[in-house]
Order: C-alpha cells, then structure tokens, then sequence
C-alpha cells in the first residue's frame, strides 16, 4: 500500500524513505541467513548480537547484521511503500495494544522498534515516556485505520 495517499505518512517522511525498504527477495534471503545462525532466538526472531526483531530490522535497505553475515542493500521498494509483512505485523501488535496498554516488555518493544521502523523516527525501545509511547500507539493505529 502506498501510504501518501491516505495521510498516513507526510511528504516529508516519504522524501526520507527514499531507499527505505528492502525488496521482499532482500527480506526473504535476510531471514534465511539469520535462520542458521546461532545468534538468533526464534521464538521472538530477535538477535541476540544487535536485540533487533529480525522481521522488522531485515525490512530496512540501510541495515546490516551486526556479524556482516548480511549487508545493506540499494535493491529497495519505491518510496512510500510499505512492506506487506509490516502492515501485517501493525495489525497483530494492534491486536494486543489496542486497549492502550502492551501485555509485556516484548511487544511494548516491538510497538516502538516497529513505529520507528515504518515513520522514521528513533524512539527509545526502552523508553516509558508516555509522550512518545502514546505517539507509537496512533502511529500503528493509523494502520489499522487504514485498513477500514
Ligand atoms: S542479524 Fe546477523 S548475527 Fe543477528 S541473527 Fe541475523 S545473521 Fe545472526
């Protein structure tokens, strides 16, 4: 979905993004990767080098494993495109914060590390600041207002 259209991102964010997601080929090998390697702990897909949620970090062109195992790539969506499996994550971590409070630490994190990911912004994953958690809320809100 191009997310201009509908207000979701501003002309801004979107001049930003510029080379902003990978390729879903880019993601898909990304995830491979961290699949074999030991670092990883599936059950959360975090790494444990970096603490990044492996199907958020590896949607991002600029990032790159902390073990070079693999690169930033230039092989990226056209601006203002969102990944599909992003939207969806957006709409599973909705689900559990959608009464405004997280269930745990790990989606509260996962809210944030996502936010940051989609707007561009760099929200402490740790933070309590009820400001910028309150910001996270309708940054994945608007999502899943976009799917009315
Ligand atoms: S990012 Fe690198 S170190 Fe971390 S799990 Fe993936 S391959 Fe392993």
């Amino acid at each position: 979905m191009i997310y201009q259209m509908n207000g979701l991102l501003t002309k801004e964010q979107i001049n930003n993004m510029n080379t902003f997601f990978a390729t879903k080929e880019v993601r898909e090998e990304r995830l491979a990767i961290c699949n074999e390697c030991p670092l990883l702990y599936k059950p959360t897909m975090t790494c444990r080098r970096c603490m990044c949620f492996m199907n958020i970090k590896s949607s991002i062109s600029a990032m790159s494993c902390p073990e070079k195992k693999w690169l930033a790539t230039n092989k990226s969506l056209e601006a203002g495109v969102i990944p599909k499996d992003l939207e969806m994550k957006a709409l599973e971590i909705w689900e559990l914060i959608k009464d405004k409070k997280a269930p745990n630490h790990k989606v509260k994190k996962e809210m944030i590390e996502l936010y940051n990911t989609i707007y561009n912004a760099n929200y402490q994953t740790n933070t309590n600041c009820s400001s910028c958690l309150q910001a996270c809320y309708n940054g994945i809100k608007r999502i899943k207002e976009s799917f009315d």
